[in-house]
C-alpha cells in the first residue's frame, strides 16, 4: 500500500483541495513551487504505464478537474505546469498513479 492510498483512506491527513468519487487532490508536503498540487485517483494505479483502455473515462475526468483546479488556484491566466512522472527514468517515488499541478513561477525547459 502507498502512502497516498492512506491519504484516501482518511489514515494520515492531506490539506485536501478536492475530492469526488473517482479523485482526490491535496497539496504537496515538499511543495517546488507557489503552488503544487498532486491529483490521484482513488483507484490504485502503479504509474501511466499500468493504464488500460479502461481507465479512459477516468483519466478524462482527471485532466477536467486538474483544469478546474488550477482556475480555482488563480494560476490559469499566468500558466502552470501539469506533470506525470513515470516509473525511475521519469523520476517517479510514489508508485500510485498521480498528475502534479505547478505554477506561481515561472516554468523552464527542458525540464531537470
Ligand atoms: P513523484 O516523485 O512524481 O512520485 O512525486 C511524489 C510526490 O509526492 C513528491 O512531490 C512528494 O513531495 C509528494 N509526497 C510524498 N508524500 C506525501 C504526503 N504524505 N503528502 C503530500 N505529498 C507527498
Amino acid at each position: 500500500m502507498t502512502i497516498f492510498k492512506k491519504i484516501i483512506d482518511k489514515e494520515i491527513p492531506a490539506r485536501i483541495v478536492h475530492e469526488d468519487s473517482l479523485c482526490l487532490a491535496f497539496h504537496d508536503i515538499q511543495g517546488q513551487a507557489p503552488t503544487h498540487i498532486l491529483l490521484i485517483p482513488k483507484k490504485e494505479i502503479r504509474s501511466m504505464a499500468e493504464v488500460t483502455k479502461s481507465d479512459e473515462a477516468l483519466l478524462g475526468h482527471m485532466m477536467v478537474v486538474a483544469s478546474k483546479i488550477a482556475n480555482d488556484q488563480g494560476l490559469a491566466r499566468d500558466g502552470y505546469r501539469l506533470v506525470v512522472n513515470t516509473n525511475d527514468q521519469g523520476g517517479q517515488s510514489v508508485f500510485h498513479l498521480h498528475i502534479h499541478i505547478l505554477g506561481g513561477r515561472q516554468m523552464t525547459w527542458p525540464p531537470g
